[in-house]
């Protein structure tokens, strides 16, 4: 039987991180809390967004296209809440040279904007150094267990030790995480390209 209630659950008892994307009419800012991006096939399957599960995935055996999309944890200027980012791999260039040229994005100040203020136009991100020496930086969460959260997946199916190296339900295209983590300036797959189902 379900346990209803006609209380709200106390604040502490929410669970999991808004996803926010950049939206039209006004730039979205705050601090990056996370060291880097964690990037991830996904695919509009069964009326909500769903990763690509590599050659298991229903979606692609479907022909349903992928888009690739990194995501990092963003403390929220203003109203200082703490949300999963979402952006295009395109407009992600940025990060991952920030990253490789200072080696983390921790405490980096993210502005994010449509230039041309059209809902889904083209996302420009602008990163800043800021002095934080009279903030408090919130520790970051574990952006693929929330991602998990988010998507409704079983987080139980979540690798609790080295979760750089394991986690196939988020990350199934190791090698293009490979390619993001190690090679600087190396490009990432194109917005909308169709993933290739490997043999
Ligand atoms: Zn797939």
């Amino acid at each position: 039987m379900p346990n209803f209630s006609n209380q709200l659950p106390p604040e502490s008892e929410t669970k999991g991180f808004d996803l926010k994307r950049t939206p039209p009419d006004s730039p979205l800012k705050g601090l990056i809390t996370s060291d880097d991006i964690v990037g991830c096939y996904t695919h509009w399957w069964g009326g909500r967004t769903v990763p690509c599960e590599g050659d298991s995935c229903e979606a692609c055996h479907n022909s349903a296209p992928a888009r690739f999309h990194c995501y990092l944890s963003l403390c929220l200027n203003g109203s200082r809440q703490h949300v999963i980012f979402e952006c295009t791999s395109k407009a992600a260039d940025v990060l991952v040279d920030w990253r490789n040229t200072h080696g983390t994005l921790r405490g980096t100040l993210l502005t994010a904007h449509r230039p041309k203020r059209v809902k889904n136009s083209k996302v420009e991100l602008l990163l800043k150094h800021v002095d934080l020496t009279a903030t408090i930086l919130p520790k970051p969460p574990d952006v693929r267990q929330a991602l998990c959260v988010l998507w409704k997946l079983p987080t139980t199916a979540m690798p609790t030790n080295d979760a750089e190296h394991n986690a196939p339900l988020i990350t199934p295209d190791q090698a293009v995480l490979n390619r993001m983590r190690f090679q600087p300036g190396d490009g990432m797959p194109s917005n909308g390209k169709k993933r290739r189902v490997s043999q």
